[in-house]
């Protein structure tokens, strides 16, 4: 499996390409912006890779600015929890336009809820409801790999001040992130990769809560 983030758009969010690399399927998560820079790598790492799936971790306006674009351009099927669905179609839900920046809309093609398994390749990517920065927040975990969106960043924790927001989801979402195994690798929305093992050291709001 090939791995890379690709930070993207104004907000530099991190967008992720996963590749398989029996099939030479390709999934995205968060293409927050330049699509063009987003199919460069990926030709890069493996060419002739297909992007087969767009997985949202949430519907946030910095985690989908390239959606369309790359849609258009692949005609990948975009997943996202139900509960974020409505961000897909509204810049004020969205908050793209809270921050100026508007995003050309798309909508997605599949509903996530907690529990799926989503097949790519050779690979399956599990998905974990984890509401509290949005209602539809997922985390997606594929093999040792766990990409938390704007839930778990490394020695930080998501917004839950934004509209739909709510901090007592969010500490139960951080609750059962920090019962993962320590090994897994976490790829955060925003920022360095960490471990679970890691935070639960060394990250101040999970401390307060695993006490
Ligand atoms: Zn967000
Ligand atoms: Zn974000």
């Amino acid at each position: 499996m090939i791995l890379e983030a690709i930070p993207c758009g104004p907000m530099q969010t991190n967008c992720y390409v996963v590749i398989d690399n029996v099939s030479n399927e390709a999934v995205v998560i968060d293409p927050g912006g330049d699509m063009q820079l987003i199919l460069d790598r990926l030709k890069a790492l493996s060419p002739g890779a297909r992007v087969d799936k767009i997985l949202l971790t949430h519907g946030h306006g910095d985690h989908i600015g390239a959606l369309a674009a790359l849609k258009r351009k692949t005609g990948a099927l975009i997943y996202i929890h139900y509960a974020d669905k409505p961000m897909l179609s509204d810049n004020t839900l969205n908050i793209s336009a809270l921050f100026g920046i508007p995003c050309e809309l798309c909508p997605a093609d599949c509903m996530m809820q907690d529990g799926d398994v989503i097949e790519f390749g050779s690979r399956t990517v599990e998905v974990i409801h984890t509401p509290g920065h949005t209602p539809g927040s997922v985390c997606l975990v594929i093999g040792d790999h766990l990409f938390t969106g704007d839930c778990l960043f490394r020695r930080g924790m998501g917004r839950y001040d934004l509209p739909g927001g709510d901090l007592e989801a969010l500490k139960q979402s951080l609750r059962k992130l920090a019962s993962f195994e320590e090994k897994l690798k976490v790829h955060p929305g925003h920022g360095p990769a960490t471990t679970i093992g890691e935070e639960r050291r060394t990250n101040p709001y999970l401390r307060e809560l695993l006490k």
